[in-house]
């Protein structure tokens, strides 16, 4: 097929033979190695059409030259124009999903965008109360950066929004680290937000991730519901946001274990804010090390959450990952009273939900204990799961009964 002559400006990308399967799944992704070749000289963040071999429209996209992921699809209709309008509307529908969950009380927190899942790769944005995060972590969210800021002030009419794009992913696109405030005036920290049923601070623009553990919200309820009367153990704790959920659920106790000094001092304040302080002991240690000592103590507790960062990062630290998931999950059964619950969780998304519960299996038997499941947990709807990009499933969990 010959080549149109000057019918559009538009910088083309055509794919190799065969390479454009995934597209036609809809996958959001195109990675380096199916790239035949680039018509035109887009920039990083311009705008492209991907075509097949053969030269058929597949899709519009951003264009990343310096990623793997060297393109990510804004839109599959040949008719849709990638324009400011475009953003916007996307935004729209994000924030009217939001509001269909019943996640926006105003002193509530959730996710607002999820990236690929929300139909706007690479950006993310939080919601705490009235302060928006951003995180622009791809090519195209970073040149569309100014409209999606305009439209997100136009739609929610925020008090402040931060920016936190930092770490791993801005770097494999080749973009510098940039974080702080980027509109509005700096936000009053002190103002508590209610996560899930209980009240917390967060500080936009400090701590882990951009704030708190969003994903986990429902769980938290999940686990307040299982705490009555119960001696708790929350290990990699963080701020406590599931030891203080099931002492607002009756729990007697909660040992709180985390590895960071920052995290367990907030935990405290949060702790006094929720008027639970006295009913809590903090620890801080490595989990591993921690875990053991308690057992050799003769701790033993009605229940015990594990929720420990990602311990796999890509498909090559599967094996060492599952290693980790399979001894923190045998010292978390190790002390467990007789008919404990556990409730366990994976953030690694290279760890499927039936390697999980292997591993968790094989732990428990490692143990000496059986369990059954009493629940199947997963990250809360706010980072819903694009049905076509399995990629965005990353957390979950199994709330267990052991024998
Ligand atoms: N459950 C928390 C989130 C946990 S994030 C919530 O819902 O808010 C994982 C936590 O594990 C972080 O706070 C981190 O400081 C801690 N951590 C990481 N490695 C650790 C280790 N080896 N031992 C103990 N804590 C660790």
């Amino acid at each position: 097929m010959s080549e149109p002559q000057n019918e559009t400006q538009e910088a083309r990308v055509r794919l190799k033979p065969k390479r454009d399967e995934s597209l036609r799944r809809r996958h959001a992704w195109v990675f380096s190695g199916a790239v035949e070749r680039v018509l035109g000289s887009p920039g990083a963040g311009d705008t492209v059409v991907v075509e097949s071999h053969a030269g058929e429209f597949l899709a519009r996209a951003a264009f990343s030259p310096a990623s793997q992921i060297r393109l990510r699809v804004w839109s599959f209709a040949p008719e849709t124009t990638v324009d400011a309008a475009f953003m916007r509307a996307r935004l729209e529908a994000a924030i009217a999903r939001r509001h269909a969950l019943g996640l926006m009380r105003p002193a509530g927190a959730c996710r607002l965008v999820y990236a690929e899942a929300d139909g706007l790769p690479g950006l993310i944005v939080d919601r705490y109360g009235d302060v928006l995060q951003c995180q622009f972590l791809a090519a195209g969210a970073e040149r569309w950066r100014e409209p999606l800021v305009d439209a997100l002030n136009a739609l929610c009419a925020p008090a402040a929004i931060y920016e936190r794009s930092v770490g791993a992913a801005r770097r494999k696109e080749g973009l510098a680290s940039r974080q702080g405030l980027i509109s509005g005036a700096a936000a009053d920290a002190s103002e508590p937000l209610e996560i899930g049923s209980v009240r917390m601070l967060v500080e936009p623009g400090e701590g882990q991730k951009t704030g708190a553990y969003l994903d986990q919200q429902l769980n938290y309820g999940v686990v307040a519901a299982a705490a009555r009367g119960a001696r708790v153990l929350d290990a990699f704790s963080y701020t406590g946001a599931f030891a203080l959920h099931a002492l607002a659920g009756g729990a007697a106790h909660a040992t709180l274990l985390d590895s960071s000094p920052a995290a367990l001092a907030k935990a405290e304040r949060q702790a006094a804010l929720n008027g639970v302080a006295e009913r809590c002991t903090f620890v801080r240690a490595d989990a591993f090390d921690g875990l053991r000592e308690l057992e050799r103590h003769g701790e033993r507790f009605d229940l015990v959450i594990l929720d420990p960062p990602k311990f796999v990062h890509n498909a090559g630290q599967v094996r060492q990952g599952t290693r980790a998931y399979k001894d923190v999950n045998r010292l978390g059964f190790a002390l467990l009273r007789p008919g404990g619950r556990l409730a366990t969780f994976s953030c690694s998304g290279h760890v499927g939900i039936e390697l999980f519960q292997k591993t968790v299996a094989s732990a428990a038997a490692e143990a000496g204990r059986g369990a059954v499941i009493e629940r199947l947990l997963v990250q809360a709807p706010d980072h819903p799961v694009a049905l076509e990009f399995p990629e965005s499933l990353y957390l979950k969990g199994l709330l267990l009964q052991a024998d």
